[in-house]
């Protein structure tokens, strides 16, 4: 179901409708680069991961990495995209200094992914999907570091070789919003699967952004293609920024020049890079050191098997059999270790109350939500390093559930454990929050609490049922919070 909001550019002529696709760059995770032997390890000193096929040493052949064909294959699949049985390497050519070999070897008229779709989520139900037009290995280059001397660029080539996916999308999305979404969902779905580990500080996923603009109807504009964005934040704000460049020469009576720019985050802004080349200027050609990929039935139903539960399907079965809303199912579904904590807590829970999963899916979700993302997020920590389990998180919620703690006493008794690692039991047991569930005892305060504000219960009676909530509050106080909120309830109905 598409029901997004239409984007549109203000001009002076009218409204002005944005079209964007990406090119995504994700780093394979395997141990050894896509065609050598050398280590794929992002940190490591310069050139210390450094082949003599990484160094394109005269006389070196290419040697295909598996792992990274079946990671690419794996990928394919989650993006319920064709897998092409046969695919082939071409090399692309051009010279930078930081691509000794003077080409790259890439894949161009067969890539190994064809066509695939991604449902990307926008927030209050609206989706949209964006196709994806295709999916190739190829081998990522060098990097030259120019603040290493006032006068001298240096080379660094341990990134040379390391195993990319390129991910082109087709040109459906019409708005910053469903660009950062679009890759944040991509980014979801390679984590979830482990082919990629999406970090984009570290240049493991980034994204070329094309841009163009049209009136509404008409055919696509011409385009800019803005290089190397590598935060999901970036990558919506080049697209505000060029949309605006290029609304603003067209309107001036302008042209705009198909080239490649580049963003500058400092700025905001997209600067020139150089007018795009011709594809042909590449001379592709097929790679005369590889042979072809060829797979067969075995390690396509190998590479299927080996995927997890993927985040829609684990969506869908929050939302359906544990009857969670779609807000908090998408918040847990978005990254895998959320999702993977909140199923364990489930588990605990239903091993240590007896209940079913479903009637207590809600309590673990707003918790997990609220509780533990709060305090996570407060002091900066991933879930993986949590100071409290997912058993001592049902623990705790336990206590709430045998009414031994109030909701409210809960969150007290958590920051405790958050903090200090002590278990909840021990925390209630130490400082005495055991909830006030006696009867006689809270009858015996609010006897007090009526005998001492007469005129309020004259008005209560008298029809101002608002005051009922004071008296809830009085009884909380006299009780230091601990009174069993169901109880005062009751009782404070009967006696007033
Ligand atoms: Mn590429």
């Amino acid at each position: 179901m598409n029901t997004d909001k239409t984007y549109t550019v203000k001009g002076v002529t009218g409204d002005w409708e944005i079209v964007v696709g990406l090119e995504v760059h994700a780093q394979v995770i395997s141990n050894a680069k896509l065609f050598s032997g050398a280590s794929a390890a992002f940190g490591a000193e310069p050139n210390a991961n450094v082949s003599l096929v990484d160094a394109a040493m005269p006389g070196m052949l290419p040697v295909i990495n598996g792992e990274c064909v079946r990671q690419a294959v794996r990928t394919g699949l989650a993006l319920g995209a064709q897998i092409n049985k046969w695919s082939r390497f071409d090399r692309k050519n051009y010279f930078y200094a930081d691509l000794p070999q003077g080409y790259q070897i890439s894949q161009f008229q067969f890539p190994i992914v064809g066509e695939g779709e991604v449902v990307v989520d926008l927030g209050e139900g609206r989706t949209k999907t964006v196709g994806i037009e295709r999916l190739h290995l190829e081998q990522d280059a060098g990097k030259s570091l120019h603040d290493q001397h006032p006068d001298a660029t240096y080379v660094d080539l341990n990134r040379s070789g390391v195993a990319l996916m390129e991910i082109v999308s087709k040109p459906d999305m019409r708005s910053p919003e469903e660009a950062g979404a679009y890759v944040r969902k991509l980014r979801t779905i390679l984590r979830y699967i482990g082919s990629c580990d999406g970090n984009m500080e570290e240049g493991s996923m980034r994204a070329d952004v094309n841009v163009s603009v049209r009136k509404s109807g008409d055919p696509l504009g011409t385009r800019c293609e803005i290089k190397n964005v590598n935060s999901m934040r970036f990558v919506m704000q080049a697209i505000e920024y060029e949309a605006r460049r290029q609304v603003d020469i067209i309107e001036d009576g302008g042209m705009i020049k198909q080239e490649t720019r580049l963003f500058d985050p400092n700025k905001g802004e997209t600067r020139s890079m150089r007018s795009k080349e011709e594809a042909h200027d590449y001379r592709y050609f097929p790679d005369p050191d590889l042979l072809p990929l060829e797979f067969d039935d075995a390690f396509m139903t190998d590479a299927k098997a080996s995927l997890p539960e993927l985040p829609d399907a684990k969506k869908i079965r929050f939302t359906e059999s544990l009857g969670l809303s779609g807000y908090n199912a998408s918040v847990l579904v978005a990254e895998k270790e959320n999702a993977d904590y909140f199923e364990a807590l489930l588990a605990e829970i239903v091993k240590a109350t007896g209940k079913g999963e479903r009637e207590v899916a809600k309590q673990a979700a707003n918790w997990v939500i609220s509780d533990l993302f709060g305090h996570l997020n407060k002091s900066g920590a991933a879930i993986s390093d949590s100071p409290v389990s997912p058993a001592g998180g049902a623990e705790l919620l336990k206590l709430i559930t045998d009414g031994v703690i109030s909701g409210r006493i809960a969150k007290d008794v958590f920051e405790i454990m958050y903090e200090t690692g002590k278990s909840a039991a021990a925390i209630v047991e130490e400082k005495g929050l055991q909830q006030v569930s006696d009867t006689g005892e809270i009858e015996a305060l609010i006897d007090q609490i009526i005998a001492g504000n007469p005129g309020q219960v004259a008005a209560y009676r008298g029809g101002k049922d608002k005051l009922f909530g004071f008296f809830v509050g009085q009884v909380m106080k006299a009780t230091g919070g601990k009174a069993n909120p169901q109880v005062v309830n009751k009782l404070l109905r009967k006696k007033l």
